[in-house]
């Protein structure tokens, strides 16, 4: 609900009362208060009506006083006396006060003063007439040192916002802002099986760039041959890296690092080198060895490690893929060797026939093992993928999602998908959800990446 702090006119007076009323503090005057001075107010206004209201005094040139502060109940949680109190804290900090004394009765009235606002308990005073709490007989006086509270709330403010981040990987409200990363081609879909998988540099370009559109703006990517078959051949990598950087500036290129065609680390990791525009953002890196239907990847923890340790001496931020428990297991275990620092972006895929079957119960076991400082993607493999992102979209993780990990758009398989309409079908759920899509430069911040698409 949208409110005004105002400061108030002389028409609010008996508006004012009826806000203290259910507090037990409208009676004005009174031996409790004498008057109300309504220079020194606040209200808050939801349309015309006044739903809070907050005053303060001036007791001497670096002293002041609160005096009431209340909400109606029903307008309680929207962070009305917050900005209330905020208000009158600026107004007396702009006439030169330095030290706030403000008296409360109720326990979590007290609580609030101290938490929000650096209050300390200096004293306690008698009531002069029954006010606020009635079986409560006195004031605690609580004091707080304006200068101090004022020089350091952004510094708070900025504090708290990087322990969420660095610590809830997935805050349900408010959401964070979404990341789509689209598995474009992968290893195994032909056009036999589809005429949408891009092959070609052209059509992988052409198809990232849709998706970049429709909001992915992360493109994780496999390189083709002519004949349609998986390569490492980084020629095909710089071609189609450097020309998306180009054509969609910021937008986050990981090209894979798979060794199930070709398992010597040099072919692996010969994308690693590219330079300049061509140089990927991110590279995928498979936390261990599991089979799949066609075939097992192998990935022995000499050579995740030897991958990870060129993705650092690169400046090139690993997608952690973990299929299993174990995986995450062995990324803490690269983390506490030294090998994965900083921000790390798992993406976990379930439903896989030998991994970790798509449940619920799954995904919230791989998320709860997370390390700190992780933000995390789910997807899953073939019928899975649609059920597991809107579980991760819910639970506010991020989503992979694309032809690599299912070639079919409905349970049936009667629908051949598109990389475009797979991400739009997200877009469309993340904003039924009010979740919103995450910008290249927020996209970039949350990876921890450096916020410009690097240049030649
Ligand atoms: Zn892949």
């Amino acid at each position: 609900m949208e409110y005004r702090i105002e400061k108030a006119n002389a028409d609010d007076y008996q508006a004012i009362l009826r806000v203290m009323e259910p507090w037990n503090m409208h009676h004005v005057p009174s031996p409790e208060m004498e008057s109300l001075n309504l220079n020194n107010f606040y209200v808050a206004r939801i349309g015309e009506a006044v739903v809070g209201a907050g005053g303060y005094r001036i007791l001497s040139p670096e002293h002041g006083k609160t005096t009431l502060l209340g909400i109606i109940p029903e307008f309680s949680g929207l962070g009305i006396g917050k900005a209330l109190q905020v208000a009158r804290l600026e107004a007396m900090y702009r006439a030169g006060v330095k030290r706030v004394t403000t008296n409360a009765d109720r326990p979590d009235t007290i609580l609030w003063y101290k938490k929000h606002f650096g209050y300390r308990e200096v004293g306690s005073l008698t009531k002069v007439a029954p006010f606020s709490l009635v079986d409560v007989d006195h004031w605690t006086t609580l004091e707080m040192d304006l200068e101090h509270y004022m020089r350091m709330r952004d510094e708070h403010a900025a504090r708290r916002r990087r322990y969420i981040e660095e610590n809830d990987p997935a805050p349900l409200a408010p959401y964070p802002p979404l990341l789509i990363n689209v598995c474009l081609t992968g290893m195994v879909p032909t056009r036999l099986s589809t005429p949408h998988v891009p092959i070609t540099p052209e059509e992988i370009i052409e198809d990232a760039i849709r998706a970049f559109d429709s909001g992915a703006r992360i493109v994780h990517l496999h390189a083709r041959d002519e004949a349609g078959r998986p390569t490492p051949d980084v020629s095909r990598y710089e071609r189609i890296i450097s020309t998306l950087h180009r054509e969609r500036p910021g937008i986050v290129c990981c090209a894979t690092t798979s060794g199930r065609n070709w398992p010597d680390f040099e072919s692996r990791a010969a994308v690693l080198d590219l330079e300049g525009d061509a140089k990927p953002d991110m590279a995928s890196l498979t936390l261990g060895s599991l089979n799949f239907q066609s075939g097992p990847s192998v990935n022995s923890i000499e050579m995740i490690e030897r991958l990870a340790m060129r993705m650092q001496e690169r400046g090139i931020k690993p997608e952690l893929e973990a299929f299993d428990l174990g995986m995450i297991n062995l990324a803490k275990y690269l983390e506490r060797n030294g090998i994965l620092q900083g921000r790390k972006y798992f993406n976990l895929l379930l439903g896989n026939l030998n991994t970790a079957p798509a449940t619920l119960g799954n995904l919230s076991n791989l998320t709860e093992a997370l390390p700190g400082n992780s933000v995390w993607g789910a997807t899953g493999i073939g019928q899975f993928q649609l059920p597991i992102n809107v579980a991760a979209l819910t639970a506010g993780g991020h989503v992979r999602v694309g032809i690599e990990d299912s070639i079919y758009y409905d349970y049936n398989k009667s629908t051949l998908a598109t990389n475009q309409a797979l991400v739009e079908r997200v877009v469309r759920i993340a904003d039924e959800l009010q979740r919103p899509l995450a910008s290249v430069r927020q996209t970039r911040s949350m990876l921890g990446l450096p916020p410009v698409a690097r240049t030649v």
